[in-house]
């Protein structure tokens, strides 16, 4: 996964060097990659004005590595401001055998931050497994990340949060632009993100770090991680995009930055328009003209 290299040196020093970045042409050591990542999250915190005095930082975390290097990293960097708070919040989909709260609670007590875990069955009255056995799983992972994303901005808000905390990483990033031009969704390429009553404003401080660099950082941290994959993974079209996106970004290192940057530059050249949000009558979580969520939730039911 790393481009590990034998006996080189460091860029920066005479260490050996852990990694070598293609976009950059650095290798560095271990110190001096860390500095290098913990930079580049600051810089987007910075330019995005993520964060500000008297935030309450939700971060959104499964225990998987980028979750946890986050979670690392804002504690790492804001911990010690009183004028900041940080706590970590899990989201329990209810997968048997997959998603582990139990290392997500782990994770939060090793970075000191205080840790709140909510279900899906507690907030909308059913789990992803259900749902699969009543609708069959080619769309599990649409009934899952809408819910998921319903049950993160309900918890955070009802725990006080200012901000939501996602670990999406470059790759993450440059996928999503690039699925949705592949997908002809000049909708969601143009979208703006307005600032919108009863959701809690979603940050994404390592949007400028590629994803072998947060998973290299997060083992650095907190040792090997033994990630199970979904049972429901059937995403095809993101798998097809990151295959092509690594091949090719192999070849050309600073596409995935040119994706990143094509996606945040659409919204403002654009006359997109914002949906008008209202508060769904039946879950109290903003919506557009239905609520998706409970749409979904009640056909999972058989509604
Ligand atoms: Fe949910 Fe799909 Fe992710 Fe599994 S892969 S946790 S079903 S979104």
């Amino acid at each position: 996964m790393f481009d590990w290299v034998e006996a080189m040196q460091c860029s920066k020093c005479r260490q050996d060097a852990i990694i070598w970045q293609r976009y950059s042409g650095l290798h560095l050591c271990r110190e001096h990659f860390v500095a290098d990542l913990e930079a580049k999250a600051k810089r987007e915190i910075r330019q995005k004005r993520m964060i500000a005095s008297g935030d309450a930082i939700a971060v959104a975390l499964s225990g998987g590595k980028d979750s946890s290097a986050l979670l690392h990293f804002l504690t790492k960097t804001f911990g010690k401001r009183r004028d900041v708070s940080i706590f970590a919040l899990t989201v329990d989909e209810g997968i048997a055998g997959y998603r582990n709260t139990d290392a997500a609670r782990r994770i939060a007590e090793e970075c000191g931050a205080p840790w709140h875990c909510v279900s899906f069955k507690e907030i909308v009255g059913t789990t992803t497994d259900r749902i699969v056995q009543t609708r069959g799983d080619a769309l599990s992972c649409t009934y899952c990340g809408v819910i998921r994303r319903h049950c993160l901005n309900a918890a955070a808000r009802s725990l006080g949060a200012t901000k939501l905390a996602m670990g999406m990483n470059l790759d993450d990033e440059a996928q999503s632009v690039l699925m949705n031009v592949l997908r002809g969704d000049a909708e969601r390429l143009v979208r703006t993100t307005a600032p919108v009553p009863g959701v809690v404003p979603r940050i994404k401080p390592f949007a400028a770090v590629p994803e072998r660099e947060v998973a290299l950082y997060a083992i650095l941290r907190f040792g090997i991680f033994r990630e199970g994959g979904c049972p429901y993974a059937h995403n095809a079209l993101r798998a097809d995009v990151r295959g092509l996106l690594n091949d090719y970004g192999y070849r050309h290192p600073a596409t995935k930055y040119a994706l990143k940057n094509l996606g945040e530059y659409l919204p403002g050249v654009c006359t997109g328009k914002t949906s008008e949000l209202r508060v769904c009558p039946e879950c109290g979580e903003p919506c557009g003209d239905t609520c998706r969520s409970c749409h979904l939730v009640r056909e999972a039911r058989g509604g």
